[in-house]
């Protein structure tokens, strides 16, 4: 199993020390648990994709203090990336704009841009202030498709047979869900995937944004590639359609719903919070918890809306559905 390690001072040394020699560590961020390793060092970078089985070509997210940290990795930083950063930043907003030529290929996947981020966890700045401001990529420690970790422990559980991944334990992660990226690139502001910086948000102060059109059911199905999934196989119901949803399951199922009144034996409840926010930052856990269930099936009731936070947690449900 990996290590996992309280935050202490000598922790976090000890992970940013393993960052320069060039190997990945896991440490919490306030959206999921990421797998970082130093930006500019392709032998961390090839560390990462080795350990989550990631495709090479699956772009990384760097993670940087703040705009200052951003500029030595991004090219062409605009007056619309400083009105996002000072009101915005730290927190969970990835900005997707074009790298400079100082920043590896194998760090981006072979694009000609960069996501950046400013996380607001304090065990993660700590781990970039150790390093001197230096940007650190970091995908979620997760193997690759499976879902995102909330908890130092769904990271050990993924990586059990890595025996020299260090995990720094900063608890639950807040938000529970990834960040929102927003693409810069171009003239007009491209919302790539919906997180807890709702699309309104981004809207109050970019103006036009362009976003993919959700369905009541959630993100048109063409983005909505499998991805964020729990072993078993699930499937979204309408809201409010649990207990027609299961009258022709005879297996157990696991049955993530907001009111647990309509399941009965042999499938199993787990009660979801009507709060978008408190929804979101259950999510993960819950569908980890009903992956554990053994169950034949997983079963999830819609979430009541597409506006607002709602867009990401129903964007997450369809990837995890698909
Ligand atoms: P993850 O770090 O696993 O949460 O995933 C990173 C997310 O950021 C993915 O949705 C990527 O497609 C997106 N991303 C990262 N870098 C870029 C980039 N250079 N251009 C567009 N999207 C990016
Ligand atoms: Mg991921």
């Amino acid at each position: 199993m990996p290590t996992i390690l309280e935050p202490s001072v000598t922790a976090i040394e000890f992970a940013a020390q393993a960052m320069r020699e060039g190997r990945a560590v896991a440490f919490p961020t306030e959206t999921v648990y990421g797998l970082g390793a130093l930006t500019l060092d392709p032998r961390g970078i090839a560390e990462i994709y080795r350990l989550k089985w990631r495709p090479s070509n699956n772009p990384l997210i760097a993670h940087v203090l703040d705009a200052r940290g951003a500029r030595q990795v991004v090219d062409s930083w605009d007056p619309r990336c400083d009105e996002l950063a000072s009101r915005l930043w730290p927190g969970p907003l990835t900005l997707v704009l074009p790298k400079r030529s100082l920043v590896p290929d194998a760090a981006v996947g072979g694009r000609a841009t960069i996501a950046v981020r400013s996380p607001s966890h304090p065990v993660a700045r700590r781990l970039l202030e150790a390093l001197g401001g230096a940007a650190v990529s970091a995908p979620s420690a997760n193997r690759s498709g499976h879902v995102s970790p909330t908890q130092a422990r769904h990271v050990a559980e993924d990586f059990a047979s890595e025996e020299d991944l260090v995990i720094l334990d900063g608890g639950r992660s807040e938000l529970g869900l990834e960040s929102t990226v927003v693409d810069l690139t171009g003239p007009r502001p491209v919302l790539l995937r919906p997180g807890t910086v709702t699309l309104e948000a981004l809207q109050e102060i970019l103006g036009d944004v362009e976003a993919p059109v959700i369905d009541e059911q959630g993100a048109s199905p063409g983005t909505a590639a499998r991805h964020y999934a729990p072993r078993t196989p699930a499937a979204l119901i309408p809201v409010g359609g649990v207990r027609a949803g299961l009258a022709a399951e005879q297996r157990p199922c696991a049955v993530l719903c907001f009111d647990t009144a309509h399941v009965a034996s042999p499938h199993t409840a787990i009660a979801m919070p009507r709060d978008a926010r408190l929804y979101a930052s259950a999510l993960y856990d819950a569908l980890r918890s009903a992956d554990g269930l053994g169950c034949a099936k997983i079963v999830v009731e819609s979430p009541p809306s597409s506006d607002g936070l709602w867009r990401a947690v129903v964007d997450r449900l369809r990837r995890a559905t698909a």
